[in-house]
């Protein structure tokens, strides 16, 4: 009688308590990473949340610090680069940045590529062309920054607010070289209409949701667009602290239960993964 009790316990036993995650993993391709957070407190917040892997570029800090959280941490985060070292460039050298006139800028790029060939850096951004101090997004610039793009195969993260002009120039630099490709970050702002037009215009155009979500949740026309385009876009948190962060990636879980499964699993994590290790 003891003996089968202790049967129908060791299960129970061996098992301990169930860790289970929420599913399906997210990953979060816009996440700023923040020298004052603790990696590894964060880490485990990411566990309990479902959050598989999260990156961009550093907040605030060089990009540096994107590779210290990725060397510690090589499975979760995704080190971009360039975002606080071109606005330090265009702050400094002005117009003569995006021409590629500043001796700076040139010897970043030259840098960057090396970082990009050995592997270090995963995508290059978050680049912000509009609005702040705006710069065509189709500048020397932002070639050379698609043309490593291309050549490596790693995206560009473009902020850039959905503006006929600045439009026009980012479907110029989508149009010069399909082997680019580009992450249009919180979709530019833009609303439905203007994503698919674009969207059915350049297969090479992504979008990363952050910033999104009382559109998404609130206008049916959003959850349409994902369906007919599910491979084309990303969650993304872009917050600041750690409540938001938790926030945010809740909000995201309420959304992704509306979603037939199938897409679900593509905007949650599918797509970034394809994106970030694409068939060479
Ligand atoms: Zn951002």
């Amino acid at each position: 009688m003891l003996s089968s009790f202790l049967l129908l316990c060791l299960p129970l036993i061996f098992l301990g308590p169930t860790s289970a995650q929420p599913s399906p993993p997210i990953i979060d391709l816009h996440f700023h990473f923040n020298g004052g957070w603790d990696i590894d407190a964060f880490v485990k917040q990411m566990d309990a949340l479902g959050v598989a892997k999260a990156g961009n570029a550093p907040w605030g800090a060089p990009d540096a610090l994107a590779l210290e959280w990725a060397r510690k941490y090589p499975d979760r985060f995704i080190p971009f680069a360039g975002k606080e070292a071109i606005r330090g460039f265009i702050r400094s050298d002005g117009e003569r940045t995006w021409t590629l006139q500043a001796p700076a800028v040139v010897a970043y790029l030259q840098q960057l590529e090396a970082a990009l060939k050995a592997g270090e850096f995963k995508g290059i951004g978050e680049i912000k062309t509009y609005p702040g101090p705006r710069f065509p997004a189709d500048s020397p610039l932002m070639q050379r920054l698609w043309s490593l793009s291309a050549a490596y195969r790693v995206p560009l993260s473009i902020h850039m607010d959905a503006r006929d002009e600045p439009v026009a120039e980012m479907e110029r630099l989508l149009a010069s070289d399909r082997q680019g490709t580009l992450i249009w970050a919180h979709a530019g702002g833009a609303g439905p209409a203007l994503v698919r037009r674009l969207m059915q215009a350049h297969p090479n155009l992504h979008a990363d949701l952050s910033g999104r979500l009382p559109a998404v949740v609130r206008i049916r026309e959003w959850k349409v667009l994902l369906e007919e385009f599910p491979d084309r876009f990303f969650i993304g948190t872009d917050v600041f602290t750690l409540a938001e962060f938790i926030d945010t990636i809740s909000s995201w879980r309420k959304i992704l239960d509306q979603l037939p499964p199938a897409t679900a699993r593509k905007l949650a994590h599918e797509n970034a993964e394809k994106l970030l290790n694409p068939a060479r």
